[in-house]
């Protein structure tokens, strides 16, 4: 059994059918990428994921186990989202060592583990300061690290780029594979970008009305298309 195992899972919202029929197996410390355009659906997998939905459906087993009746917390998960999520009140290093303090970790070893993380992300020096105070790519790195401190197990990252303008966009993509390669965190990238997605992963599922389409290396998904959604999917590059 891999990882991380999603099987035959399904939610609809009333008369929505929003993921259906969906299966994946996640190998330990694999980059994926769920790709499709807006609305397919993508969120919702990662939300029940996460635990901050409840599938209709289904099982997601982490390490052999069935996570979807435990809570958000018991499931040791990471996730960052789009739009910057930092406590604007808490200072970097506060932000980065929030979920320490919620575990009760012992504040010597807490501020280590604070320290590890600001240079992790390249940004040792900037721990006193407040979110206003960082540009857009700094907040989500701060956001990448805040979610990377309590050393969760499985790593979902939401749209975390796509709210940043494109020169900081391309060179965080690089940024956020070389941090997940050191750590080897299995990771849950949601994207509607096809190049994010064929650049940054192992594996990337390509997901339309729900369903994933298609799952495959970046290589595969592009040369080797097998629906013509994702052909012209994968085919227009914005
Ligand atoms: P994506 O991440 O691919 O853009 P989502 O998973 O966010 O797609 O949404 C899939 C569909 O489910 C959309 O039509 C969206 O409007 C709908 N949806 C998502 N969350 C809810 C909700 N809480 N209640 C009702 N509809 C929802």
């Amino acid at each position: 059994m891999a990882f991380l195992e999603i099987a035959r899972l399904e939610k609809s919202f009333g008369p929505l059918r929003v993921v259906r029929d969906f299966n994946l197996s996640v190998e330990q410390g694999e980059f994926i990428s769920l790709l499709g355009p807006s609305g397919c659906g993508k969120t919702t997998v990662l939300r029940m994921v996460a635990g901050f939905e409840a599938p209709d459906s289904g099982a997601i087993q982490i390490e052999g186990k069935n996570v979807v009746r435990q809570r958000p917390n018991a499931r040791k998960i990471g996730m960052v989202f789009q739009a910057y999520a930092l406590f604007p009140n808490l200072t970097v290093a506060q932000n980065v060592g929030f979920g320490l303090r919620v575990a009760g970790v012992p504040r010597r070893e807490a501020e280590e583990r604070v320290a590890e993380m600001l240079s992790l992300i390249g940004l040792p020096d900037l721990g006193a300061r407040y979110p206003f105070q960082l540009s857009g790519g700094q907040q989500q790195r701060v956001a990448l690290a805040r979610a990377l401190a309590v050393r969760p197990r499985v790593l979902l990252l939401d749209e975390p780029l796509s709210a940043l303008d494109a020169k900081i966009r391309v060179s965080l993509r690089t940024e956020i594979r070389t941090i997940q390669q050191r750590l080897g965190i299995t990771t849950i990238f949601v994207t509607h970008d096809q190049e994010e997605a064929l650049s940054m992963s192992d594996r990337i599922v390509v997901m339309n009305g729900g369903i994933a389409e298609q799952v495959g290396t970046p290589f595969e998904i592009y040369n080797h298309p097998t629906t013509k959604f994702v052909a012209n999917f994968v085919g227009t590059i914005s």
